[in-house]
């Protein structure tokens, strides 16, 4: 699933295509659990969109929300596989080309260029609210605080406030918003900290280097276009290249880089974490 860096930089894509832009017609071929609209805006999704400008275009945690002229918002989640792609209109529409939204023109270099959203697993979600209703969604209202935004005092307070196992702690979108399996292993590991440590039992002084590992390591994927795994790909259809910096997510069975124990995966939960278990001891 696309995490913070993905979704940030689905969200600097959709800014260069889309900023300035009115929808001059929007089609949608998706699942009706696909595609949400507030009983507000009355008339269908197509036609609530179009016509509207696109104003600005912001991610909270891994959501992606693009604000409309009329004080109104398309909110996206990209959930497993949802891909923004822009692309010429003469490309024939693939078969989980979901929504395709036309766009005014803009040059005479690509004003025959659509943006597509396109999720074969159909897990994603596009869902349009005015503005007052939008942040008392639930998903939007309940989310906790970014964590490249976050200072290292409140991470170490939240993390003290009461005993949760670290790992799903650091997963949990309201606990703190755009982490996931990845980014989680990933500073646990940089840390050495086991990922069923309780939060209020590690000292402040781990705590704030796992806040540094958290913030670095989400940090330098964005700047590398974030970690393509599975099917993840940038609006321009480029993929990330931070998978090949990973030293836990995704490893198991090959050693690990500092004391070649070999990786571990272990189900917490409903999900696998990789760990090193000698260096991430859980005592
Ligand atoms: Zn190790």
């Amino acid at each position: 699933m696309p995490e913070l860096p993905e979704v940030e930089t689905v969200v600097r894509g959709l800014r260069d295509v889309l900023l300035g832009r009115t929808f001059r017609s929007v089609s949608c071929n998706a699942p009706v659990s696909s595609i949400e609209l507030s009983r507000s805006l009355g008339k269908s999704f197509e036609r609530a969109l179009a016509g509207r400008r696109v104003t600005a275009i912001n991610r909270r945690g891994k959501n992606i929300l693009i604000a409309l002229d009329n004080n109104s918002t398309l909110w996206v989640h990209l959930k497993m596989t949802g891909q923004f792609r822009y692309v010429d209109s003469n490309v024939p529409r693939q078969k989980h080309d979901l929504v395709v939204f036309v766009l005014d023109e803009r040059g005479s270099d690509d004003s025959d260029c659509n943006l597509r959203f396109n999720d074969y697993r159909r897990f994603g979600r596009l869902r349009l609210y005015p503005n007052d209703e939008l942040w008392t969604c639930p998903g939007l209202a309940d989310l906790g605080p970014e964590p490249l935004e976050l200072p290292a005092g409140d991470f170490v307070e939240l993390c003290h406030r009461r005993a949760r196992q670290i790992k799903p702690a650091l997963m949990d979108q309201t606990f703190i918003a755009g982490i996931g399996n990845i980014y989680a292993d990933e500073s646990l590991y940089n840390s050495r900290l086991h990922p069923l440590r309780l939060s209020n039992s590690i000292s402040k002084r781990k705590l704030i280097e796992l806040h540094g590992h958290v913030q670095y390591l989400l940090q330098r994927s964005i700047d590398m276009m974030g970690t393509t795994v599975d099917t993840y790909s940038g609006v321009n259809g480029r993929p990330g290249t931070f998978q090949n910096y990973l030293k836990a997510y995704g490893r198991e069975g090959q050693p690990c880089e500092r004391c070649e124990t070999l990786i571990v995966r272990k189900k917490i939960g409903s999900r696998s974490a990789h760990y090193c278990p000698r260096c991430q001891r859980q005592a």
